[in-house]
C-alpha cells in the first residue's frame, strides 16, 4: 500500500507523521538535532535515524512504500497552491528566507536531505502562506509607500494549511459545498490568527507580514500602534523591542504567569486582576476581529474555532462571540462540552479540531496520486 509522509522540519526538530489512504498510521519526533550533547549532529542524520524508525515502526515495510513527501514550509511568498518540488519551487523557499529565517532554511534542508536519501521520491511543498494568497490588494496592500508593496511589503498571512483544513471539515458538518460558504475561522494556538473566507477563497486574514500582527498571543503583541515602536526605542534597542513584540508580550505579557493559557485560567478562577485583564483583552481582540470579517464578508453561515485553545477553552468562546446583535447565539451546554455545534442561531458556531500534517498529505496526495 502506497503511504504518505508529511514532514515538517524546525530548528531543532523534525516532526513526521505517516498516512495511507488519508488515513493516519503513525508520528514521530527527532529532537535537540545540532545540540551540544545530542547525536543528531544536523538534520541529514536526524531525517536518516526518522527513515531508520519508519522501518523499526513495523508500519511499513520498505521505504519504496512511500508514495510522496509532503513538506511544511512556512513561506512561499505569492504562490496559492501546493507544489510539486523542482527547481524553481526551492528557489521560492530560498527567496522567502529573509521573510522567515528561523523556518524556510529548516525547512529546505529537511527537503535536500530526503533528496539525497530518497531520490526518487516525488516531494511537495505545502505552504502556510498558500491559503491566503487569494485575498485582493485592498486587504493585502498596507496603507505606506507603493514601492514598499512593490517590494513585497504586503500581507501574507500565516497558518493557511490549518484554516485551509477546518474550512473544509466545517464545510462537511454543514452538508454544503466549501466554495459556496463564507466562513470566519479562528485558529487559537500559542499563534493566533483569524480569515474570513468568501465562497472557498480568503478574503482577509489577521497576520501579516510577519506573525505579529492580528490577534494577542501567547507571548506576542497583536495589533499595536507602531509609534510605540519608535517611542521604545529611545532607550531599548532593535532586538529588545523585537524580544519584547515577539517573546514577551501577549498573555505571556500582561497575566505576568506565562503564555500557557491553562495557567492563566487557574489565575482568573482565583480572580487575580492580571490573569482577568489577560483573558478579557484576548477575547475583545477576537471579538473585535470577528465583528470586522463579518461586516467584510456580509453574510456568515459558520464561525470555527480550532487549535489548543479554540477547541478546550468554552470560556474563551463565549466571550469571543457574545454578539447577539449580529445573530450570533451560543448554547452554553453545548459549549462547557466542546460539541463540534455549539450554537443555535443560524450562524453555526463550530469547534473543530485542526490537523495540519494530515491537510499536507491530502494536498501531497492530490498532486502525485
Ligand atoms: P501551537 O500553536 O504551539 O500548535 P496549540 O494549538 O497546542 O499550540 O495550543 C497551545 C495553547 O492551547 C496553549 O495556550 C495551551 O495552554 C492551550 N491549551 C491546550 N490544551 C488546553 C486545555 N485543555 N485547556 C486550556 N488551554 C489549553
Amino acid at each position: 500500500m502506497k503511504k504518505i509522509l508529511v514532514l515538517n522540519c524546525g530548528s531543532s526538530s523534525v516532526k513526521y507523521s505517516l498516512f495511507e489512504d488519508k488515513e493516519f498510521l503513525f508520528e514521530g519526533k527527532m529532537e535537540k538535532i545540532g545540540e551540544p550533547q545530542s547525536k543528531i549532529k544536523n538534520h541529514d542524520v536526524a531525517i536518516e535515524l526518522m527513515l531508520k524508525q519508519i522501518i523499526d515502526s513495523r508500519k511499513i515495510n520498505s521505504l519504496s512504500e512511500i508514495q510522496a513527501v509532503g513538506n511544511r514550509v512556512v513561506h512561499g511568498g505569492e504562490i496559492s497552491k501546493s507544489c510539486i518540488i523542482n527547481k524553481k519551487v526551492i528557489n521560492v523557499i530560498k527567496r522567502y528566507s529573509s521573510l522567515a529565517p528561523l523556518h524556510n532554511p529548516v525547512n529546505l534542508k529537511g527537503i535536500l536531505s530526503i533528496k539525497k536519501l530518497l531520490p526518487k521520491v516525488p516531494q511537495v511543498a505545502v505552504f502556510d502562506t498558500a491559503f491566503h494568497q487569494t485575498m485582493p490588494e485592498k486587504a493585502l496592500v498596507y496603507p505606506l509607500s507603493f514601492d514598499l508593496y512593490k517590494k513585497g511589503i504586503r500581507k501574507y498571512g500565516f497558518h493557511g494549511t490549518s484554516h485551509h483544513y477546518v474550512a473544509m471539515e466545517a464545510a462537511k458538518i454543514m452538508k454544503n459545498k466549501f466554495q459556496k460558504l463564507n466562513l470566519i475561522t479562528c485558529h487559537l494556538g500559542n499563534g493566533c490568527s483569524i480569515t474570513a473566507i468568501k465562497k472557498g477563497k480568503v478574503v482577509d486574514t489577521s497576520m501579516g507580514f510577519t506573525v505579529l500582527e492580528g490577534l494577542m498571543m501567547g507571548t506576542r503583541a497583536g495589533d499595536i500602534d507602531p509609534g510605540i515602536v519608535f517611542h521604545l526605542m529611545k532607550t531599548m534597542s532593535a532586538k529588545e523591542v523585537s524580544d519584547l513584540l515577539y517573546r514577551k508580550s501577549g498573555l505571556a505579557g500582561i497575566s505576568g504567569k506565562g503564555k500557557d493559557m491553562r495557567s492563566i485560567l487557574v489565575g482568573y478562577k482565583k480572580k487575580n486582576k492580571r490573569c482577568q485583564l489577560a483573558l478579557e483583552m484576548f477575547c475583545y481582540r477576537i471579538k473585535k476581529y470577528i465583528a470586522a470579517y463579518i461586516g467584510v464578508l456580509g453574510k456568515v453561515d459558520g464561525i470555527v474555532f480550532t487549535a489548543g485553545i479554540g477547541v478546550n477553552v468554552p470560556l474563551i468562546r463565549k466571550l469571543s462571540v457574545n454578539i447577539g446583535c449580529l445573530g450570533i447565539k451560543i448554547d452554553q451546554k453545548r459549549n462547557r462540552k466542546n460539541e463540534t455545534i455549539i450554537s443555535t442561531s443560524k450562524i453555526k458556531v463550530m469547534v473543530i479540531p485542526t490537523d495540519e500534517a494530515k491537510m499536507i498529505a491530502l494536498e501531497t496526495e492530490k498532486l502525485v496520486g
